[in-house]
């Protein structure tokens, strides 16, 4: 059986072995590192299928194996962090990670963010990027090739650039996207570095979108960081 293979650059040796522990029950195949210079050379040497990096590494910053993993590899990296500032999951997100875990957190959150990770890098690689699937969460489905999105089968009617922003997003579920992703996204590289056009569309996105705009089932804010669109129901 072909697994997949997961390394963990992690210089705690409890917290180490205990989400080895619980990917290798899970079906994983699972390499920890202790150091940025040993994860460095066990990627090249592994080419695992997904990273879960700590950024407080006791020889160099997690930043560091982010920009060195990314001159080379496209595979997701899962930030594990126990730094709860905004600015650093932006950070990390903006210089290639995939996704962000604060420390402490459960079992399956951990293996739901993998699963998310594997699935988007999955599609990168068989698809060049078109999902073939349809998006479907709850009463939502969205189909890429007719661009339409239905609640409940109801025609939902969204602007050029309302549509482009939620496809962003549900081609990207279960991950966070950080406002400049979606700017850039959206509106390119020359967008304005001011989110707030991005937050004007979302609200209206909402209103169309959700029962009650201020508790979203569909589209999550992550305070500070960006927004993570729903899982993916029908590629869970
Ligand atoms: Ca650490």
């Amino acid at each position: 059986m072909n697994k997949f293979s997961i390394l963990i650059i992690e210089d705690e040796k409890n917290i180490c072995d205990f989400i080895s522990k619980t990917l290798t029950s899970h079906g994983y195949r699972v390499n920890c590192a202790t150091t940025g210079k040993e994860a460095l050379s066990l990627a090249s040497s592994l080419c695992p299928d997904i990273f879960l990096l700590d950024l407080g590494l006791p020889d160099m910053d997690g930043m560091e194996v982010i920009y060195q993993i990314r001159r080379w590899s496209g595979r997701p990296i899962i930030v594990v962090s126990a730094r709860t500032q905004e600015t650093d999951k932006v950070r990390a997100l903006d210089a290639g990670a995939d996704d962000y875990l604060t420390k402490p957190f459960g079992t399956s959150e951990l293996m739901a963010r993998i699963r998310a990770s594997l699935r988007h890098s999955n599609r990168l690689n068989n698809d060049h990027g078109l999902p073939l699937h349809p998006y479907r969460a709850k009463e939502l489905k969205i189909d890429f090739f007719k661009r339409t999105i239905t609640i409940k089968g109801e025609p939902v009617h969204l602007t050029p650039i309302e549509y482009k922003i939620v496809a962003f997003l549900a081609q990207n579920s279960g991950k966070v996207m950080t406002y400049s992703a979606v700017m850039n996204n959206v509106w390119g590289p020359y967008a304005e570095s001011d989110n707030k056009i991005l937050r004007v569309n979302m609200a209206n996105i909402r209103r169309k979108l959700e029962t009650n705009p201020a508790e979203p089932v569909y589209i999550f804010t992550e305070v500070g960081v960006g927004y993570r669109m729903a899982d993916d129901e029908d590629n869970l």
